[in-house]
């Protein structure tokens, strides 16, 4: 049985002080269960303070949203994988839509940035999703296949077994438009296929696909009780504790 994992994408909101309340008030609130946890991906500036928090439970940990491409260097303003695991961050976020758009963030930087975190022992979740035009052009299965097979199919079994993939349609990011239960369904079950025709079905079995888009303490019920949806990526509704812990409790 895979553990469903719930994710808060916290993205550039909140202050170290506010992210730490509202990362209190998650765990006060959630009901301790040893088949799901649920990571804070928070802002660079909030790791040190909120991994010292969160490091006290075993249902919690803490993610980066981001790591660099390199190993160190001369590369101003940007953050190691090695200076995550020094700290302890469990996670690192690769291949959100924003960082493909905003920071023109390519296949290769991404293989790059997912080979970076795991030589640091990081866990991975690595986003993918097709844009609005992909889905109405209907090629969007191509583009998923493509996103895997450049920046994460290099891996071997291992290695993939430190990796979740989040499902994240781009017309569903921040937007309010979910995608349908049945439409997730599909393309998680098109992705563990993908998984499964590369690594096996044990590998297949055990890599967690997460959901992202919208995902709302009304929704999340029926997406996650889908077969191949292991739980959420969810943005919005992450900042907000009573709204975050609803979802937390609808992944059984
Ligand atoms: C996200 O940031 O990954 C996300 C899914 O955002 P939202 O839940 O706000 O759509």
């Amino acid at each position: 049985m895979r553990k469903k994992i719930v994710a808060g994408n916290w993205k550039m909101h909140t202050t170290p002080d506010e992210g730490l309340t509202l990362a209190r008030q998650v765990m006060e609130t959630a009901h301790a269960n040893e088949h799901r946890e649920v990571i804070f991906f928070a802002p660079f500036v909030h790791l040190t303070t909120l991994q010292k928090e969160v490091s006290v439970s075993p249902f919690f940990s803490v993610g980066a949203q981001n790591c660099s491409n390199h190993e160190k260097g001369a590369f101003t303003g940007e953050v190691a994988a090695f200076m995550l695991r020094s700290i302890d961050v469990s996670w690192v976020l690769v291949g959100h839509s924003e960082r493909r758009q905003y920071y023109h963030e390519n296949h290769t930087i991404l293989k790059q940035k997912v080979d970076q975190a795991l030589s640091q022992q990081l866990l991975v979740m690595f986003c993918c999703g097709e844009t609005l035009d992909q889905r109405m052009e209907g090629n969007f299965r191509e583009v998923i296949r493509k996103q895997l097979e450049e920046s994460l199919f290099h891996l071997d079994a291992t290695q993939m077994n430190q990796v979740a993939i989040a499902y994240e349609p781009v017309w569903a990011i921040g937007t309010g438009q979910t995608a349908t239960p049945d439409q997730a369904q599909e393309v998680h079950a098109f992705i563990r296929e993908l998984i499964k025709q590369k690594y096996g079905d044990g590998v297949a079995a055990r890599v967690r696909i997460v959901y992202g888009g919208s995902v709302k303490p009304d929704n999340a019920k029926d997406l996650f009780n889908k077969p191949d949806i292991d739980g959420g990526l969810v943005g919005g509704a992450s900042l907000n504790a009573l709204d975050f812990v609803t979802i937390i409790h609808a992944a059984e």
